[in-house]
């Protein structure tokens, strides 16, 4: 009852969401707990009532200074007393006021937790306590993808916190990253709490791509497509360099986008942050570093350009898309020159166990890249979630891109087109003939009196740029660039084909059906 009216009073929330009230009562029974939630589940509100229920102070350490900055705001909006600790204050209002039991959250960073003195956590302890919690607790493990240091010496305030229950909570779910973080807390007895990680509302597709000014063009263009008032779009690049690049091509297209790296100074960071928060800006270019902390809910489409590190982060930040529950998209663009980053990453490994695990995390993530199954299926699946089904129906496997059909007649059409009209052109001229179109190209050149005009108008230009796209990778067709300007002609092996054929006849082409030309 009373947590009922305290979730009413200070966020304006008629229910507890799945696990949140369970969690609760373990904490107000003194118990540890560890949640493992997917992010945008509601796991803060876990740590967030406990204080004001018991008029206790909750300590929650959290990686990140702009991270603990927002939560604080937000937090003091809704009239709960809140405040952050961190390296970086020369000011010791903050430590007192605190040891005054003057907070119900305070926010304290990693390294600032460990240099405290214990007279500090005893007076706190005295003012009182109700938990102290680690947010994003994963960066414990070295099996995790944010591997910090500071977070393996939180140990050392078991023996100060005597009674205090620990609560660990994190997105990444993998049996070795979770005893990981019980191991590292010395948690005893301690309740588990893990969440269905299906984000039902996400499409995840993957699609390859080579490296080149025009895939960056085709990139952009696709992303205009999303921009407006009311959406947001993220892309996640894998260097700083690629980041500045679509940066700039964004922003040439006339298309209001942000940037966020590592090599930024914080204050740039934070104000772009912010920016993107407040809808300033549509399309946010980022390395990982714009990570934790994007509660941000009209995310509709999360870009991965490049092939991610490890596939924990993949989810992580794949799934700061559609928080709000609307239908979203998540895509990951690779290369196969991707996949020679294995060493790069496996440099950063301090010992022969973390090189391992890097390696294993990111030869997931290229798994997931060439998957012909499921992919949401197996991203659950490797999350421990077992997935009931083989098919989801929500990514781009599901919705029939793999799924062969005998394309023959239509792919007849396009080569005999393209064959027709010479081979000199590129793929919107045969389309819009197929498409019987009376372009003034198409009727000066008497292409309008071919045999296919018209044949193929029931299906959309995109279709047969997909069909065209299909040709191309299987030799069929070839595409040649002259002058910047892209012609497709038909190969030997294409010719071979038009000759086994009559327009009633052709022999069988399985193709997978693209539905649209998704690039
Ligand atoms: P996580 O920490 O798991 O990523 P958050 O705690 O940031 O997720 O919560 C995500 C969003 O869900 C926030 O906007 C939060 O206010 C909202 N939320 C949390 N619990 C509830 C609830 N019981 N009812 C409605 N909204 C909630
Ligand atoms: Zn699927």
């Amino acid at each position: 009852m009373e947590m009922q009216f305290t979730l009413k009073k200070y966020f304006g929330y008629t229910q507890f969401r799945p696990y949140q009230k369970e969690i609760i009562e373990k904490i107000l029974d003194g118990k540890d707990c560890l949640i493992i939630m997917a992010t945008g589940s509601g796991k803060s509100l876990c740590y967030q009532v406990p204080p004001l229920i018991t008029g206790k102070a909750a300590v929650v350490i959290s990686p990140l200074i702009s991270l603990m900055l927002d939560q604080v705001m937000a937090l003091k909006q809704r009239g709960i007393k809140a405040d952050y600790l961190s390296s970086a204050q020369t000011d010791r209002g903050v430590q007192s006021n605190a040891e005054l039991g003057h907070y119900d959250i305070l926010y304290i960073t990693p390294e600032k937790a460990c240099a405290l003195p214990t007279s500090f956590w005893s007076r706190l302890l005295k003012a009182g306590m109700c938990l102290l919690a680690v947010d994003e607790a994963h960066c414990i493990s070295e099996w995790g993808h944010d591997f910090r240091v500071e977070y393996k010496q939180l140990d050392k305030l078991r023996n100060v916190l005597l009674n205090v229950p620990f609560v660990g909570l994190t997105a990444t779910a993998t049996e070795k990253v979770r005893s990981d973080i019980i191991n590292s807390l010395l948690m005893k007895d301690h309740h588990v709490a893990i969440g269905s990680f299906d984000r039902k509302n996400l499409f995840y597709g993957v699609k390859s791509f080579s490296r080149s000014s025009q895939f960056v063009d085709q990139l952009v263009e696709e992303i205009s497509k999303y921009v407006d008032n009311a959406n947001s779009t993220i892309v996640y690049c894998t260097t700083v360099k690629d980041t500045e690049e679509i940066f700039k091509s964004l922003l040439e297209a006339g298309i209001k986008a942000g940037i966020y790296h590592g090599q930024m100074a914080n204050k740039a960071r934070e104000e772009a942050h912010r920016s993107f928060i407040r809808d300033e800006f549509y399309v946010m270019v980022a390395t990982v570093a714009f990570g934790m902390g994007i509660d941000k809910p009209n995310v509709r489409y999360v870009i991965h350009y490049g092939c991610p590190k490890s596939l924990e982060s993949y989810y992580q930040e794949s799934g700061r898309c559609g928080r709000d529950g609307v239908p979203s998209a998540c895509w990951l663009y690779y290369t196969r020159s991707d996949f020679a980053k294995a060493d790069f990453y496996s440099a950063e490994a301090r010992s022969a166990s973390q090189r391992k695990a890097i390696m294993e995390a990111f030869s997931a993530a290229q798994h997931y890249c060439m998957l012909s199954t499921c992919r949401r299926k197996y991203l659950l699946d490797y999350f421990a979630d077992e997935y009931a089904h083989d098919e989801c129906g929500n990514c781009d496997i599901c919705t029939s891109s793999m799924k062969e059909k005998d394309l023959s007649r239509e792919a007849f059409l396009l080569m005999a087109c393209i064959q027709s009209c010479g081979g000199r052109w590129g793929l919107n001229l045969p389309i819009g003939i197929l498409r019987g179109s009376r372009s003034k190209k198409i009727v000066d050149a008497q292409f309008d009196k071919l045999p296919f005009h018209g044949l193929g108008k029931e299906l959309s230009a995109n279709w047969w740029k997909g069909l065209a796209y299909q040709l191309i990778s299987r030799d069929y067709l070839v595409e040649t660039f002259k002058d910047m300007y892209k012609t497709v002609s038909v190969s030997e092996k294409g010719l071979q084909f038009l000759r086994s054929s009559s327009p009633d006849h052709q022999p069988p082409l399985f193709l997978p059906e693209t539905p649209g030309m998704d690039l």
